[in-house]
């Protein structure tokens, strides 16, 4: 994943667009995350059972990656992330934009 959690992102597409926000779950599997404020869902709960809140509630809906870019951490811009491998072999991300190792 080129996102992950606690990764502050940007919302590119969508009615979010322009919006800032930090990643609270990543979906691998999906290739979503869930962005914390984004893509906000209204939700009608039943009071039922163990269900304490009932009403309407606003909860996020996950987003696809591809409509999110990764702001890097070292120059504050989005940018799109490669993958780079160190002298000892891990795996890290890098900005494109200033080449700077993210993780
Ligand atoms: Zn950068």
């Amino acid at each position: 994943m080129k996102i992950r959690r606690d990764d502050t992102v940007l919302v590119i597409a969508g009615k979010d667009r322009g919006k800032k926000g930090k990643v609270r779950q990543s979906l691998p599997e999906e290739s979503r995350v869930v962005v914390d404020g984004i893509n906000m869902v209204k939700r009608h709960m039943r009071p039922r059972g163990t269900v304490r809140q009932a009403g309407i509630i606003e909860r996020e809906a996950p987003i696809h990656i591809s409509n999110v870019m990764l702001i890097c951490t070292k120059c504050n811009h989005p940018t799109r992330t490669g993958f780079r491998f160190l002298e000892d072999g891990t795996k890290v991300r890098f900005c494109r934009r200033c080449h700077e190792v993210i993780d």
